[in-house]
């Protein structure tokens, strides 16, 4: 009987997705493709790739960048943390490893920000190691193809998981096995309308076989996102705009955004910040949607105020030109406050 990779390989082969990241597979292409794929669409990704590696071509050019600029190329992708991190990891592997990233998955996870995951995707994918990976359309398949009743997201149900894909990835050709994994898990094997007619897997998926498809895995109810009111002042004059750069260590780390103030309710949240401008107008409310919380975000213009006390959740606050927002780290959440104001 073939086994699991053997059935995949073809499948994968006719049905993989052309991606540009897919393309020209070296380490650092892998490693910067992976962490972009982590909670983020893959539609997202095809765009936002091909511009971050052509600015930062390769470890050397992104360890030397001005971590402002690494954000600016982030920009709108979310999860800001993760772009921290690779530039702190593309930074430690200039300084400690002579700028070459390791193959085996042991020595890539003592670079700072990279993960099990990210690990095996390199490791399997850059440089054929026989390493597996985990993520969550992963966990979805081989739940389903084992029919495990386990809590993909709990310490055990990881371990399982783990230890499963440890089991079936191959010697031979590692990276594409990881990948046809995943990709079956993106496009066929779906979490709400898996198409198991479809499915290279079909005859050998016990979830399948006893009716469990659309039960597993087992995913323990989510908590409800936090909702959060806040209030975003913009304030323009001669062609520039008001920005504050985040503290390091806040939520958003590092990002620019029309200075923003957080209370109980929207009204006090609106009172808040309409200290901060002189002739205050309320504009429009803008939703965003983030995993852990619901952000409600009142905007208001006005005038510039002087001696105006901002949260100190901003290391700095000042007059940055229009013209040149690119160049800075800007979150959706903030490019939203920004478009619907001119
Ligand atoms: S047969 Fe269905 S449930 Fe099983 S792995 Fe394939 S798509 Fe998923």
């Amino acid at each position: 009987m073939p086994t699991i990779a053997e059935r995949l390989a073809p499948w994968f082969a006719s049905r993989a997705r052309e991606l540009p990241f897919r393309k020209d597979r070296t380490p650092y292409r892998v490693w910067v493709s992976e962490v972009m794929l982590q909670q983020t669409r893959v539609a997202t990704v095809t765009e936002y790739f091909p511009r971050f590696v052509a600015r930062f071509p390769d470890v050397a050019a992104l360890a030397a960048a001005p971590a402002g600029d690494v954000l600016a190329a982030w920009s709108g992708l979310g999860y800001y943390r993760r772009a921290r991190a690779l530039h702190e990891g593309a930074r430690f592997v200039v300084r400690e490893l002579g700028g070459e990233l390791p193959a085996s998955p042991d020595a890539l996870r003592r670079i700072p920000g990279v993960g099990p995951y990210t690990a095996g995707a390199i490791a399997s994918v850059a440089f054929g190691v026989r390493a597996p990976l985990v993520d969550g359309n992963v966990a979805r398949v081989l739940c389903r193809l084992h029919a495990l009743d386990v809590d993909p997201a709990s310490g055990a149900g990881k371990r399982e998981l783990w230890a499963r894909a440890d089991a079936l990835v191959p010697a031979r050709a590692p990276g594409a096995f990881n990948e046809a994994l995943m990709e079956l898990g993106a496009t066929v094997c779906t979490p709400t309308s898996p198409r198991c007619d479809e499915c290279p897997l079909g005859a050998e998926c016990l979830a399948r076989r006893r009716g469990l498809e659309l039960e597993l895995p087992r995913v323990a109810p989510r908590r409800a996102p936090k909702r959060v009111f806040a209030s975003a002042i913009v304030v323009r004059q001669r062609g520039m705009v008001l920005l504050g750069r985040r503290r390091a260590d806040a939520l958003f780390g590092g990002m620019w955004e029309p200075p923003t103030v957080e209370a109980g309710d929207a009204d006090a949240a609106l009172e808040l910040s309409s200290r901060l401008v002189s002739r205050p107008r309320a504009r429009f409310a803008v939703t965003h949607v983030l995993t852990h919380r619901t952000m409600h975000v009142s905007v208001v213009s006005g005038g510039p105020r002087a001696g105006a006390s901002y949260p100190d959740v901003y290391e700095e606050v000042r007059f940055v030109r229009e013209a040149e927002l690119s160049r800075y780290g800007i979150s959706a959440l903030a490019k939203k406050v920004l478009g619907g104001t001119g």
